[in-house]
């Protein structure tokens, strides 16, 4: 199908996974799941899976496409389960060069991204429409590619986030961008604009909202960080590894992985999950799929562009709590 055809189709019901639906002005909670392609690692995505289960969440789970190759039955498990699939680039995890979206060729991410949506698509019965770009290193020319692949949210744009050499977001081309999910502009994501790809940012307060720094600083720090964030959007994305619930011992990494990064992975790290679900869900947010973001209200952030002006502290746009 061409993508304009596809374009014109309405955002919702996604190709037969549920409906997105509007939910009431409140905070969002978004449990997101970034497989990437560590052999060994599906044993901590079936950790996370029974985990959502006893705390009835649905998370949004991105498959590197040779994960999903490789595991085809656990991801239709995630579908049938009631999560949303997505998709995280090819055989990002098990590369000593991972695949860079912010540099890579129009027919290289065409490629990747193809690969990875016929994979997912190959185990589910399911074509998935919301993307991760590996290690949040993506580019306008990603967006493009993801529009013509029919794809409709994309979770990679790293605002407020730099890692100073811990992570490996160590860019600052999207520090200033949206933190609210915002229609991107085609030749600037820092801009909304009139992208049919809805971006929802990972959240960020300079250090990213994952379970590496929650393991880093404790849950008391990361709930402060959570509350800074509460006061600026009410829109909270977390991420996590089904690698980090897997001791290392028992998994398959690249050379140029951490030391420091693997010593950390245990199946322990899931108390930290349970007690930040009980902690968000203390203080008011509901977890919905990335696909359930209230759409109705970021139609009316289009028109608010005021101006860009790379890196400042204060946000380039009005934001949503400030309406
Ligand atoms: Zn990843």
């Amino acid at each position: 199908m061409g993508w304009t055809e596809r374009s014109r189709q309405p955002a919702l019901p996604l190709n037969g996974q549920e409906p997105g639906r509007v939910t009431k002005s409140g905070k969002q909670f978004y449990f997101t799941i970034d497989c990437d392609w560590v052999p060994g690692s599906h044993v901590g995505l079936e950790s996370l899976l029974e985990c959502c289960d006893r705390v009835h969440i649905k998370a949004t789970i991105f498959f590197a496409g040779r994960f999903a190759e490789t595991y085809p039955d656990l991801v239709r498990e995630c579908l049938q389960r009631g999560h949303q699939l997505g998709t995280h680039g090819w055989a990002h995890g098990g590369l000593e060069e991972d695949e860079d979206f912010r540099i890579a060729s129009y027919e290289q991410q065409r490629q990747w991204i193809r690969r990875a949506t016929d994979a997912v698509e190959k185990a589910s019965g399911v074509r998935p429409v919301v993307f991760r770009a590996p290690n949040l290193w993506i580019s306008e020319t990603t967006l493009r590619v993801l529009e013509e692949e029919g794809y409709h949210y994309d979770s990679s744009v790293p605002a407020r986030r730099f890692d100073m050499g811990l992570g490996r977001v160590h860019y600052v081309k999207y520090f200033g961008a949206p933190r609210d999910p915002y229609r991107p502009s085609r030749s600037n994501l820092n801009h909304p604009g009139d992208s049919s790809i809805v971006e929802v940012p990972p959240s960020s307060c300079l250090f990213p909202i994952n379970l590496a720094t929650l393991r880093t600083v404790g849950l008391s720090k990361f709930e402060r960080m959570i509350y800074w964030i509460g006061q600026r959007t009410r829109h909270l994305v977390f991420y996590c590894h089904p690698s980090e619930f897997v001791l290392a011992t028992e998994q398959k990494f690249p050379r140029s992985m951490s030391k420091w990064n693997q010593k950390g992975m245990s199946p322990d790290n899931l108390i930290f999950v349970d007690d930040l679900l009980t902690h968000v869900h203390e203080v008011g947010y509901v977890t919905t799929r990335i696909t359930d973001t209230a759409t109705r209200q970021l139609d009316l952030m289009q028109p608010v562009i005021l101006r860009a002006r790379g890196l400042q502290s204060e946000p380039i746009y009005r934001e949503e709590g400030q309406r």
